[in-house]
């Protein structure tokens, strides 16, 4: 797991002067990658690390070369349209590149002539995703949302008796997967009132969001072989924001026996920068399972688990409908919370998912499952927000809510704080819903 090296410390300043601007989500102690190129322009798409308002170019590191030995060996397997190679070569390689990077990037740096030469700014950019995630599995692991979820479900059983014993997760799909900017046609689907004899083939009445956290995994493991506990976050080679978008009402009738599948497969989105987990070390935190709760079986149990296994990230949700963006008002706080609140945590998910055998490729991407806090105002959906769409949200600006209408944008935003460390963010994941076709 990464420990606390001199990359997070606080008081590194860069000489871009942007990255040592209050609130900037890209300060030196951060140093996301992503893929990306300059908007209206032939280039090739490659990455890219963040520095305040600027993406540091790696075709640029590369043509001039900046860097030499290992380090320009990392950062060449890096220099391609996907992140795949890079990410599996595992935390030493990962770790490598950050450190060259927080050096070149400090104040007073020898290297910062040559670096100033490799900078693009972020408004000249766009991105696409930063890996082929080939395959995608979502978790559930915020018990505060499962319960409220489960009330609405099935009100006389909310929590299924599985849930405090294994981490539930289902398989999702990959293909509908996009960067942050989505934007996609409400879908379509059967839909079954619950007082109908039978369904009718509709578009969605009750689309929703849901405010999770994306795991990237690096290295990857062998068909056969399970990641334990405590190797489990050496796998991980950063995180995301994550949109899984939910068609409420396609999902009540379709979710039984084999949980979710076009309810929620037609559009995810991720924000386009990856937090490495050398880059949130600071901020992971203690967990905790309730006395009275049953404690996990051996292989999801550890001191490191309980001491840290916790990732305290601020997740925050926000809501533009059309008449915001007509008039020019900003977007509309809906909820935040933390990751911290995750009944099961990162490293739980990975080895769990791999007990069995099962393999992990690199890139594949793991969904945290909708995180809610313990209070109503802190839940990761309208689901949740509106008690199942029986009472309506108001908006600053006199709209009202239960569900998400044609034009809404849906503003997810991530950060994390702590005394004694710099404040990093994750820019944001932002879609917006088209009319059905
Ligand atoms: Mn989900």
């Amino acid at each position: 797991m990464s420990q606390i090296n001199e990359t997070h410390d606080p008081q590194l300043i860069s000489w871009v002067e942007s990255a040592n601007q209050e609130n900037n989500d890209f300060p030196i102690q951060n140093l996301p990658f992503a893929v990306f190129k300059r908007k209206d322009s032939n280039e090739s798409f490659r990455a890219g690390v963040a520095i305040g308002d600027y993406i540091v170019d790696f075709a640029a590191l590369v043509s001039h070369q900046v860097f030499s030995g290992d380090v320009a060996r990392a950062i060449e397997l890096a220099n391609q349209e996907n992140l795949n190679d890079f990410m599996s070569h595992g935390k030493d390689v990962w770790s490598q590149v950050r450190l060259a990077l927080s050096r070149a990037l400090r104040q007073g740096s020898d290297l910062s002539e040559k670096m100033k030469t490799c900078l693009v700014p972020q408004s000249e950019a766009v991105f696409k995703l930063p890996c082929v995630i080939g395959d995608y599995t979502d978790f559930y692991a915020s018990i505060h949302h499962a319960t409220s979820v489960g009330k609405l479900f099935r009100p006389d059983d909310p929590l299924l008796p599985n849930y405090k014993w294994v981490p539930i997760g289902y398989h999702g799909r990959s293909s509908s997967i996009d960067v942050s900017g989505q934007q996609f046609k409400r879908p379509k689907g059967q839909i079954k009132a619950p007082d109908a004899a039978a369904p009718v083939f509709s578009a969605c009445k009750r689309m929703d969001y849901e405010m999770e956290v994306g795991i990237y995994i690096g290295s990857g493991n062998d068909l056969g072989e399970s990641i334990s506990l405590d190797n489990a976050e050496d796998h991980v080679f950063g995180m995301c924001l994550l949109n899984d978008w939910s068609a409420r009402d396609i999902q009540a009738w379709e979710y039984q026996p084999l949980g979710p599948f076009l309810a929620k497969n037609f559009a995810s989105t991720v924000s386009p920068w990856i937090i490495t987990t050398e880059a949130l070390a600071p901020f992971k935190t203690s967990w905790h399972r309730d006395e009275a709760d049953p404690q996990p079986l051996a292989y999801l149990e550890s001191e490191t688990n309980r001491q840290s296994g916790a990732f305290d990230i601020q997740l925050e949700v926000l809501l533009e409908t059309e008449t915001m963006r007509e008039k020019g008002d900003s977007a509309n706080h809906l909820s935040v919370t933390s990751f911290k609140h995750s009944y099961w945590t990162v490293a739980q998910m990975v080895t769990h998912h791999t007990v069995n055998g099962c393999n992990f490729r690199s890139g594949d991407m793991i969904g945290s499952g909708t995180q809610s806090g313990p209070s109503h105002e802190e839940a990761g959906s309208l689901l949740e927000l509106s008690f199942g769409g029986k009472e309506s949200i108001a908006l600053k600006n006199g709209e009202t809510r239960t569900f998400l209408e044609d034009g809404d944008t849906v503003i997810m935003r991530g950060w994390c704080e702590k005394e004694g460390f710099k404040r990093i963010g994750f820019g944001e994941a932002t879609a917006t819903i088209l009319p059905a076709s």
